[in-house]
């Protein structure tokens, strides 16, 4: 099933020393590495290996990170046709900083991922023709995420949200969500309420209210929880020992998007992302630990 992914790619550039370098200082021995990320090309990626037909909308700078993201993207089987070079902007890059008791500091540079707009995209009912999902995050411009997901509205493609990092979301954008995808934070920015200190049916209720045909909310090691208007639904996490949860969400969304394109959202779609991003909390790295649909499907028989 053809998913479309609307969203970001950044370059991470990881650095891991003992400790932070104080302003005007530098510290050596750093170690370094790096990484595809970016909350688009996490779920494009995700998608892709769990079985989706993935189209990545993604915008890239004309420099060695938009080259490398291009063939990587390939290799990953994801249709690169619809990626646009943004010659003015390099191509989006996150510089982390890691010290020895895992500390981070993190300076992101949007860069590319600004230039997403509708006009440098062109056609969205191409893009869209014969799509099962939209699949849309909130590291581009928020008035590309509005403009995909009314035109994937009016061609009858449901919208997956996953409106991160936290945002607040128009009235109109989300009556034209089908899976709206919140972590605890992003819930509780959207909806004012937060899970610690309510009732999560109030929270997600407050949410659906709002207009989406689904709520999930991710709960992290604790799982997940769905609300529509047939009711409710806690599925939750598989048991595994977590060494790095970095991604665990984009994850889920990719994979919650192949389980549910051409289909109602069941529990069968939750425990199959559920059992995607168990896989990828054990092993390091963002888009290196996300399995495969093998992997997810011999998972899921074992467990
Ligand atoms: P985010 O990465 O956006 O903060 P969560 O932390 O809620 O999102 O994680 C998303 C999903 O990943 C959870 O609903 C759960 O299914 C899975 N997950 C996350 N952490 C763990 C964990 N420690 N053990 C097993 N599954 C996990």
């Amino acid at each position: 099933m053809k998913i479309v992914v609307i969203g970001s790619s950044n370059m991470d550039l990881i650095s891991v020393a003992e400790r932070m370098p104080r302003p005007g200082e530098t510290v050596g021995n750093a170690r370094f590495m790096q990484a595809f990320g970016g909350k688009g090309a996490n779920q494009a990626v995700a998608a892709a290996r769990l079985g989706g037909e993935v189209v990545l909308v993604a915008a890239l700078g004309d420099d060695l990170s938009g080259r490398a993201m291009r063939e990587h993207f390939a290799a990953e089987g994801i249709d690169t046709s619809r990626l646009v070079t943004d010659p003015e902007n390099a191509t989006g890059t996150a510089l982390i900083l890691v010290d020895a008791a895992a500390e981070n500091a993190i300076s992101v540079a949007p860069g590319a991922n600004f230039s997403l707009t509708p006009e440098a995209i062109g056609s969205l009912d191409e893009v869209l023709a014969g799509a099962g999902m939209l699949v849309m995050q909130a590291e581009i411009p928020y008035r590309t995420v509005r403009e995909a997901a009314f035109a994937a509205r009016r061609l009858g493609v449901p919208v997956l949200l996953n409106p991160a990092p936290a945002c607040r979301i128009d009235a109109e954008l989300m009556a034209a969500v089908d899976i709206l995808v919140v972590n605890q934070t992003e819930a509780a920015c959207i909806s004012g309420l937060s899970p610690d200190e309510n009732p999560l049916e109030e929270v997600a209720g407050r949410l659906l209210a709002d207009g989406p045909r689904n709520v999930v909310v991710t709960l992290g090691s604790r799982g997940s929880y769905l609300l529509n208007a047939a009711g409710s639904l806690t599925v939750p996490a598989f048991r595994v020992k977590a060494v790095d949860t970095t991604a665990a969400g984009d994850v889920f969304c990719g994979a919650l998007a192949v389980a549910a394109a051409g289909a109602e959202l069941s529990a069968e779609a939750l425990r199959f992302a559920s059992a995607a991003s168990a896989i990828s909390v054990t092993r390091q790295g963002a888009q290196p630990s996300i399995p495969t649909r093998a992997e997810v499907e011999e998972f899921l028989t074992k467990n």
